[in-house]
């Protein structure tokens, strides 16, 4: 047990107004210093006023929202703070964090999310949890079945909005604010804002204050994090990561995909090089998930192969290694996803392999973080021809791995180089056909590229 006595109360958090009970909390888990996003946003939200928080994840956000509200709450009122997040993980991991806070009040937080029975959550709701925090889905199913009343909430909070709206929950998030009739304290955080988010801050706060911790593009991502581009065709992916591995031997990393078939594909792969590697994505059985995450958090597990869903919210600790084995389609996803490393101050590596005809795509993320990815050649990695040109279109889809389907008016026309080491230069001189991935999932809706893209600017 803890012994208080000797326990120093972190005084810099004590400045920004937050009395003795949280940070008795605080100094047992060792916070001492508030994040940027934690010194701007935690007194403003104790004067209790609507919030629009921008800041990116592991920047200390779950703290800066819920330190302020956990002091603010009623004892005597049940369902009375609701946090909605986009995933499962991410709702687990927020209560987690909010349970440590709220460690020395005696208020009551509940976690329901979606894959789980009803049953479970309804039995939880029993308790008159004063803090639910949950994903929209299932929200609105509790509500509706009358466990789950939002008509008195007092405090609502919208974690990683713009990732809600990617993902669908656009009209979900309208409905939950929608029922939050009574007057209450609205808190909306996301790491990038959009005239669509602006709509929703318009219809659902009043004259909130805004903070943003990331006006200068240059801090959308991890300063810490060395940010590199590899440039490889789609059929030498596998090898290219498998190389990349050994060579970064990274203690902990997530490889991003784009769709499930992908993840599992390329984690297969992996497993068979000998490399400690899970697949994580929504079609895995929540309780296998949840094993998956916690191998990686304790290390038994080194290297995550994810779908943008299910890696949202991922919050391990020295994550040194971010690898996008697909590029991202849309530029906010990669701040995202290179958001899970270098949290917290830690340093990190990320790599996104880009494939010809995605240059525009680089292009777009470069534009968003305004920094150069830098050219990253992969020691040793020789590129080899196109398999089974030529000899028609499924030979060659095989080849590529299921994400990597190649459009067939991709092989018809060209010739790419076999080349040496240097061959990310001779691709990114030829002029491509856009490449074309296989729709497989709802989670991950690739969106067909269509037109020819530029070719990339040499630098
Ligand atoms: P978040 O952005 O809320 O997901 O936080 C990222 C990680 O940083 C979490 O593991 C937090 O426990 C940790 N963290 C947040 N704020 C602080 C702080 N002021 N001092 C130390 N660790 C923190």
């Amino acid at each position: 047990m803890t012994n208080r006595t000797h326990l120093e109360l972190p005084e810099a958090f004590a400045a920004l107004g937050l009395d003795n009970t949280i940070l008795l909390a605080l100094a047992e888990i060792h916070f001492r210093e508030p994040s940027e996003i934690q010194k701007r946003l935690i007194p403003v939200a104790l004067r209790g006023v609507d919030v629009i928080g921008q800041a990116r994840t592991g920047t200390g956000k779950t703290a800066a929202f819920g330190l302020p509200i956990l002091q603010r709450m009623d004892h005597g009122q049940a369902f009375q703070t609701l946090v909605v997040v986009p995933t499962r993980e991410l709702a687990v991991q927020v209560e987690a964090e909010l349970l440590r806070f709220a460690k020395h009040t005696a208020l009551r937080l509940q976690v329901v999310y979606g894959g789980q029975k009803v049953t479970h959550d309804l039995k939880l709701l029993e308790r008159q949890p004063h803090l639910v925090v949950g994903t929209p889905g299932r929200i609105i199913d509790l509500n509706e079945r009358g466990a789950l009343p939002l008509y008195n909430m007092k405090f609502v909070v919208c974690d990683e909005v713009d990732r809600m709206f990617d993902i669908g929950f656009r009209d979900d998030v309208r409905k939950i604010l929608t029922a939050c009739v009574a007057p209450h304290q609205t808190i909306l955080v996301s790491a990038t804002i959009n005239d669509d988010i602006e709509r929703l801050v318009a219809k659902h706060t009043v004259n909130p204050e805004r903070i943003f911790t990331s006006t200068n593009q240059e801090t959308l991502t991890n300063p810490e994090a060395i940010q590199y581009f590899v440039g490889v065709q789609p059929w030498d992916k596998q090898r290219a990561l498998h190389l990349l591995l050994k060579q970064e031997n990274p203690k902990l990393a997530i490889i991003f995909c784009r769709t499930k078939r992908s993840v599992d594909k390329v984690a297969a792969s992996l497993s068979a090089h000998g490399i400690n590697a899970s697949p994580i994505h929504g079609d895995l059985l929540q309780a296998k998930r949840e094993r998956v995450m916690r191998g990686f958090r304790t290390g038994k597990i080194n290297v995550l192969v994810a779908t943008d869903l299910a890696s949202r919210g991922i919050d391990v600790h020295e994550v040194t290694h971010i690898i996008n084995y697909d590029v991202p389609e849309e530029a906010e996803v990669y701040v995202h996803r290179v958001g899970r490393t270098a949290r917290m101050g830690a340093t990190g590596r990320a790599f996104t392999f880009v494939s010809p005809g995605q240059a525009q795509l680089q292009t777009e993320i470069e534009k968003l973080i305004n920094h150069l990815l830098e050219d990253y050649k992969i020691a040793g990695f020789v590129p080899t021809p196109e398999p089974g040109r030529g000899h028609g279109f499924d030979q060659h889809r095989s080849s590529a791995g299921s994400a990597d389907r190649v459009d067939p008016r991709d092989t018809a026309g060209h010739s790419v180089t076999p080349a040496g080491p240097g061959a990310a230069s001779a691709v990114d001189t030829t002029v491509y056909s856009p490449t074309s991935f296989t729709a497989a999932s709802a989670e991950s809706k690739p969106r067909p590229l269509s037109g020819r893209f530029p070719t990339r600017r040499r630098r």
